[in-house]
């Protein structure tokens, strides 16, 4: 049972271990730090987000990372500031030179997903409200707005696809992707970040990770690697392996404490 921080005797513990630098703070966007919207393309970041991790990026003893399944191009679009580490596609792709996938594996995933791309974008004159996204090495599936007796068989097509190509399938919040089989996950951005002690951070130090999804699990369980004062929270209900439980809202006010 994973109980919310707010609940909990151990918060001012917490808040108090958050607060100490050097520090490494990360975290997922979509559903985290951006409410879910109908559409990928409608989330936006509140004002007051931005400007908190504003302030942060100008500490320099505070590592701040974005790690999401999104495009590096649409987290800098989304978020806009400069010196924050982005990851994008689960880990694969990094704002950061030499940080997550090979420039050779991204191209020839690329390459590959283009091909799969052309085989499904059919599903979303099939299947009304399907939005199928090409991120690069991956396809998001979405099907948030098609209707639920149709889900089903969305589904086994886009499966029957992952088989056909020799893809993984990877399930998210009402969206299916379609991405290379590979190793690289959150989890192992979180373990980049925290091996290239950036502002001199070392195991033991402070280390935040947030975020709302099943990718997001991947990084929670790395967590547990980074000693005493590593911290995991996963917005909203669900089976998890974070520390901790945040609801709506609470990610700002976590920030808001530590920043
Ligand atoms: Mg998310």
């Amino acid at each position: 049972m994973t109980e919310n921080l707010f609940l909990s005797p151990a918060l001012n513990a917490v808040i108090e271990s958050l607060r100490m630098k050097p520090r490494i703070l990360a975290f997922d966007f979509d559903g985290t730090l951006a409410p879910i919207a109908a559409s990928p393309a409608d989330v936006t970041i509140s004002q007051k987000l931005l400007h908190l991790l504003e302030k942060l990026v100008e500490d320099k003893n505070t590592v701040t990372a974005i790690v999401s399944g999104r495009t590096l191009a649409d987290l800098e679009r989304m978020i806009g500031i400069h010196s924050i580490i982005y990851y994008g596609n689960h880990g694969m792709t990094s704002s950061l030179e030499g940080f997550g996938a090979s420039r050779e594996q991204l191209i020839k995933w690329t390459y590959e997903a283009s091909k799969i791309h052309e085989k499904i974008s059919c599903l979303e004159s099939i299947y009304k409200g399907c939005i199928i996204e090409n991120k690069g090495p991956v396809l998001s599936v979405h099907y948030r707005k098609v209707d639920n007796a149709s889900v089903g068989e969305l589904l086994a097509t886009v499966r029957n696809t992952a088989i056909e190509f020799d893809v993984d399938i990877q399930n998210g919040k009402l969206v299916t992707e379609l991405k290379p089989k590979t190793n690289i996950t959150k989890g192992t951005a979180l373990s980049e970040i925290a091996a290239k002690k950036f502002s001199e951070w070392t195991k033991g130090d402070p280390f935040l990770f947030a975020g709302d999804d099943n990718t997001d699990e991947d990084g929670f369980r790395v967590m547990k690697n980074f000693g005493k004062n590593s911290f995991s929270f996963k917005i909203g209900d669900g089976e998890t392996s974070a520390n901790y439980r945040l609801f709506d809202g609470e990610i700002e006010k976590l920030i808001e404490m530590i920043v």
